[in-house]
């Protein structure tokens, strides 16, 4: 609370001030824009839309999402008549089993339905609240506001066109493939639990360190420099994988700029999501210290950017999944 009501304002006005001195000063045009065009851009954006009374908006903005984290990460779902961690329940749908699948599958709807009222309501409040955010820096909505925000130099009009190219291409594609799998599986109706990792004969892994030897191999067989950096972070405890709860569920990956360290915080149960999701986080990661050994701005670095290096992550290292299995499944 003290974070958000005391300095999350202070540093929204002084990252104001700071941009402004950044924007004014001489030097900034001397700056390589290889290097820097992309932080130039941001700040002279930031201070182009920066509005004194947005401050309260934005803080209310901050509080919004930290309880729907807090709703998120404190969520159970009922299993084997216990209140299990929710990622744990949605691991369960990796099963070989069907019926313990859609019981899972059950349980997880449950548990989403029972936050449901109350995370809407979160949800109204907040495109009010960014709709008032938009009209006070002079746009018709938010939708327009945050293209400006975030710098995109892609249109309103290309995600549109984006979407229905996903309809027209990705989702036969998709079809093609549940049609597949239903196959492999030999069931009449395909259902929302009969989802790809139940081919295999089990959950990838049993714990979090066998989670990290196979990981720890695949990124070795892809590339020495990826294998490094993991045994890196593994070895200095920058990995916080453990499921525990009221931990949120998913994983990120943050930047440590004074020790120039990537760090990864994951919930996992033993799932096939979970593997996949490592190799994710260490893609992001392996950018990260990239991007510090090539001086290049952590910061600014844009979603839609970071995500080419984490999908591209799993790409290079899928084709090694083998060898991840024969590790934990000898
Ligand atoms: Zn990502």
């Amino acid at each position: 609370m003290y974070d958000q009501t005391v300095i999350q304002p202070l540093l929204l006005k002084y990252g104001a001030q700071l941009d402004k001195k950044f924007c004014e000063c001489p030097y900034t045009k001397e700056l390589d824009d290889g290097k820097y065009g992309q932080m130039k851009k941001a700040r002279a954006t930031g201070l182009e839309l920066f509005r004194e009374e947005n401050i309260p908006l934005q803080v209310k903005e901050q509080e919004l999402v930290a309880s729907y984290n807090e709703i998120i990460g404190g969520l159970t779902a009922g299993w084997e008549r216990e209140d299990r961690p929710y990622p744990y329940v949605v691991a369960q749908m990796d099963s070989p089993n069907r019926a313990v699948r859609e019981a899972a599958w059950r349980s997880v709807q449950e548990a989403r339905k029972s936050i449901k009222s109350k995370v809407a309501a979160m949800m109204d409040e907040l495109v009010a609240l960014r709709h008032q955010i938009a009209v006070n820096a002079g746009f018709e909505n938010y939708r327009d506001y945050v293209f400006r925000e975030k710098n995109r130099e892609y249109t309103v009009e290309d995600c549109y066109n984006f979407h229905n190219a996903v309809e027209r291409y990705v989702v036969p594609a998709w079809d093609r493939l549940a049609r597949q799998l239903q196959g492999v599986l030999g069931v009449d109706a395909y259902r929302p639990w009969d989802v790809t990792p139940c081919t295999l004969s089990g959950a990838p892994f049993e714990t979090v360190d066998q989670l990290m030897d196979g990981v720890e191999k695949m990124l070795y067989a892809t590339d020495t420099y990826f294998g490094d950096k993991f045994k890196h972070m593994r070895e200095r405890g920058l990995l916080d994988l453990d499921s525990r709860s009221g931990k949120a569920p998913g994983g990120f990956c943050d930047f440590l700029g004074y020790s120039n360290n990537t760090f990864v915080f994951a919930n996992f149960s033993p799932s096939f999501f979970a593997l996949i999701a490592l190799l994710h986080e260490m893609g992001h990661a392996v950018n990260g210290y990239l991007q510090v050994r090539d001086e290049y701005e952590w910061a600014d670095l844009r979603p839609e950017v970071a995500e080419l290096y984490s999908h591209g992550m799993e790409l290079l290292c899928l084709d090694k999944l083998g060898s991840f299995i024969a590790t934990n499944h000898p």
